[in-house]
């Protein structure tokens, strides 16, 4: 087991070892052994347009699963992953898992799927671009059906390399969403200098929104700013209606969170799909007929 391997194995490792580096070490072997098995899962969390409540996007979350140490959150191994280098073949996984299935799922209904990037991975740019073309022409995903979703951190150096292949998608159509907006540097001119197609609201303003009157203001003022650079918001970790409707009355686009649905696995995204599609034909028949 990992405790055994923390004893034996590693021993060579003086008693000082900071108990963190012996955790992560750890994870580090685990999460190579995953990436190898398999073991790494896609769930999707639907997008939704407030105002018709219908499904427009999945976004793809990486799920790791481990048989000795359990569940292991993303904002657990995607740090780590970040550090050894893992995060390459991570993307990689989620990048061609997602956009075959996002594929498939044009047959049932338009959406688009939101593919979260990490900023290490633009360390290759070039090598990024091509993966990224090549896995839509081998998919045969629309380029207009994929949402790349960054942090700012990516925009703390932005290199010549870096703008020439965000403009480079741009103009396949590949859309580009700033994530947890709010959270991290804020220096706003970025937001035009990268024409951002969206805006991810995080969900630590969005939990408070209703009951603490700084963070409505706060949400106000994102929406106010997003319009007038033209950015479509996505408020993340909607968990009530309270907060749908109060977002829906500040005219934000799409929403995301708990009160419609958990991340799932693939097949139960399609169920959504398939039942919302399903609820549509019936509302036609029913209008046909009166
Ligand atoms: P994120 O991209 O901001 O993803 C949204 C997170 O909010 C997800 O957490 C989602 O499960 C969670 N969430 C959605 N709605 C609600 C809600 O109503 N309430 C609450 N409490 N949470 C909600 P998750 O799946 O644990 O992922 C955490 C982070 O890990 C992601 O944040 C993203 O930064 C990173 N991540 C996940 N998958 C990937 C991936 O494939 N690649 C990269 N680079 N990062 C990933
Ligand atoms: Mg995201
Ligand atoms: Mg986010
Ligand atoms: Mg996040």
């Amino acid at each position: 087991s990992v405790k055994d391997m923390g004893r034996n194995g590693f021993s060579f490792y003086d008693e000082s070892m900071n108990l963190d580096v012996q955790r992560n070490f750890a994870l580090n072997v685990r999460l190579h052994q995953a990436i190898q098995q398999g073991d790494i899962e896609i769930y999707y969390q639907p997008i939704l347009d407030l105002s018709s409540r219908k499904i427009v996007a999945a976004e793809a979350l990486m799920r790791w699963t481990d048989s000795e140490l359990g569940f292991v959150s993303p904002e657990d191994f995607i740090p780590l992953a970040e550090k050894n280098g893992l995060i390459h073949r991570l993307g990689d996984i989620v990048l061609l898992e997602a956009c075959t299935q996002a594929a498939a799922w044009q047959a049932i209904s338009p959406v688009k799927i939101a593919i979260n990037f990490s900023s290490v991975q633009f360390r290759y740019c070039e090598q990024l671009q091509s993966r990224i073309v090549d896995v839509l022409l081998q998919t045969g995903l629309p380029a207009s059906q994929l949402d790349m979703e960054v942090t700012e951190s990516l925009l703390i150096d932005q290199g010549h390399a870096l703008m020439k292949m965000l403009s480079y998608l741009k103009q396949l159509g590949v859309g580009l969403s700033i994530d947890d907006f709010g959270t991290g540097y804020s220096a706003l001119s970025y937001l035009q200098r990268f024409s951002f197609t969206k805006l991810k609201i995080d969900r630590a303003f969005i939990n408070n929104m209703t009951t603490c009157s700084s963070d409505a203001s706060l949400v106000s003022a994102i929406l106010a700013m997003a319009k007038s650079l033209k950015l479509k918001v996505v408020a993340e970790g909607i968990e009530n209606e309270q907060q749908a409707l109060f977002l829906q009355q500040r005219s934000c686009e799409y929403g995301q969170g708990y009160l419609f649905s958990r991340p799932v696995p693939a097949a139960e995204f399609t169920r959504l799909l398939l039942r919302e599609q399903h609820s549509i034909g019936l509302v036609e028949k029913v209008e046909q007929a009166s």
